[in-house]
């Protein structure tokens, strides 16, 4: 069995992704894709495709509750590194909980990772 995210990307089609401008900025270190991004607030970027109603990732390639994958995984934001999915080291997150919820998905549970034949030592690749 394969990580849970990759059959899922609810989270990246249910909040704002908000990032520090410089995360886009190549002058400074930053590796987001700076056109996959759009002003949010001052000092702040947002990944496109977030703000909206519906919030659908641009670098999300996925089709929710069968396959997901990041197209900027290595370049992701850090917001996008910061969420855990529930279980993945121990302890739900609320985040991923209501993300999938959202997607009527429901949320993982310990034994998810158990069946997947992973745990904190085997990281996920995409999310
Ligand atoms: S973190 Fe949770 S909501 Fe996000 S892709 Fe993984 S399982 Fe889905
Ligand atoms: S992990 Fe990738 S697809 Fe998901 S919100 Fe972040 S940049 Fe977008």
């Amino acid at each position: 069995m394969t990580h849970p995210c990759l059959s899922c990307g609810a989270c990246c089609a249910t909040y704002r992704v908000g990032l520090h401008w410089s995360e886009a900025d190549p002058a400074q270190g930053g590796l987001v894709p700076q056109a996959l991004t759009e002003p949010l607030r001052r000092h702040e970027r947002a990944m496109r495709g977030t703000s909206q109603a519906n919030p659908h990732c641009i670098a999300l390639d996925a089709e929710i509750g069968r396959y997901s994958r990041c197209t900027i995984h290595p370049l992701r934001p850090s917001a996008c590194r910061e969420v855990s999915a529930s279980w993945e080291h121990g302890e739900a997150s609320d985040q991923c909980d209501r993300a999938r919820i959202n997607h009527g998905l429901p949320a993982l549970t310990p034994a998810d990772w158990i069946d997947a034949g992973m745990n904190e030592l085997d990281p996920p690749q995409a999310a």
